[in-house]
């Protein structure tokens, strides 16, 4: 490991763009199986492993679904969220704001009480065994349409749970015009949640305008097409509207042919502020510590440069004020004790 892969895997983190079932690592994903003899999904580590090995995008959404398929109950929903944040707390990860999609369990017949009470049982248990902080964003999965926004804002709306921060868009964008979720995005609003659709990603910039004007947005996820449109770029840095960048997802979708001429550099240039995240990391071969790695190494950044990186993502979370202090104070304190080895 480089000194700096060392720096990066010790650093007090914040993570604001992951998913919740595209966190099930091949380790939770074959207790899952466990569970359920019955899933094609193989139980065995090592066929796992295989079977997660990254493809083609299509693969992608092959183990995607087969995922989605072993989350049946609400103890395989609880015992996902809490394994998630077991991974998270190996990378050093203190907050993160996980991408939830209700509508893909209540849909499978999980009553939405007892899968929001899962949830917020696995993120005490984490938090308190764990040291890992989780909110909960709760997004739309756009291709379902208006039936899954409608079900998604109620169980936001109405059973609000403590953990909940932010109401979010997601799925594909082509075919998928952002302006028809805005009543959605208005009443979740209304209830005091924070707007944080997906956008740009593999559509242009007017997906961005139209989450910043029809959705409200306050922070864009991915937003990768947004350097195309220089006025749009001068907005976002004017507005203080981060984009969550997830450098290897992009790749591995094709949202970036080459990761060499990944757009984050003109993101940074502009004055952006860009926060590094994992999107569904095991599905993607990747971690936070790596997509760090991969930031650092396409910005030219040292250990100080990775340090306000971590500090970016603290500023664009929904934590309040006593919480973004403290982590920024054990980053600070982190980076000033580190000794290159
Ligand atoms: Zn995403």
């Amino acid at each position: 490991m480089s000194a700096l892969d060392s720096f990066i895997a010790g650093l007090p983190k914040a993570e604001l763009h992951v998913h919740h079932v595209g966190s099930a690592s091949p380790r939770i994903v074959a207790e899952l199986a466990a569970r359920h003899p019955d899933s094609p999904v193989p139980a065995d580590p090592e066929a796992l492993a295989d079977f997660f090995t990254f493809r083609d995008f299509a693969h992608f959404v092959e183990v995607y679904l087969s995922v989605v398929d072993l989350v049946r109950d609400a103890e395989d929903v609880r015992l996902l969220t809490y394994e998630i944040a077991r991974d998270m707390a190996r990378q050093q990860i203190r907050y993160a704001e996980l991408t939830v999609t209700p509508y893909s369990s209540t849909r499978r017949g999980i009553p939405d009480a007892a899968f929001v009470e899962a949830i917020e049982d696995a993120r005490k248990a984490a938090e308190s065994e764990l040291g890992v902080v989780l909110r909960w964003c709760f997004d739309i999965p756009g291709e379902a349409g208006l039936a899954a926004a409608e079900e998604t804002a109620r169980i936001a709306c109405e059973l609000k749970p403590e953990g909940l921060v932010s109401f979010g868009l997601g799925g594909p964008e082509i075919g998928v015009p952002r302006p028809q979720f805005k009543p959605y995005f208005d009443r979740a609003i209304a209830a005091g949640l924070h707007s944080v659709p997906h956008a740009g990603e593999t559509t242009g910039p007017q997906t961005i305008w139209d989450a910043l004007t029809e959705l409200r947005a306050e922070r864009i996820g991915h937003g990768t097409s947004a350097p195309q449109d220089p006025k749009l770029l001068a907005h976002l840095a004017e507005h203080r509207i981060p984009l969550e960048v997830c450098p290897t997802s992009n790749l591995a979708t094709r949202a970036v042919a080459d990761i060499e001429r990944h757009p984050v550099r003109e993101m940074v240039a502009a004055g952006v502020l860009v926060t590094i995240n994992s999107d569904d990391p095991p599905m993607f071969g990747t971690d936070l510590n790596t997509e760090y790695g991969v930031a650092a190494r396409l910005l030219g950044l040292d250990e100080h440069g990775l340090a306000g990186l971590a500090k970016n993502a603290v500023e664009a979370s929904f934590m309040d004020a006593a919480g973004k202090a403290r982590l920024n104070a054990e980053i600070d304190a982190y980076t000033a004790a580190w000794r290159r080895p």
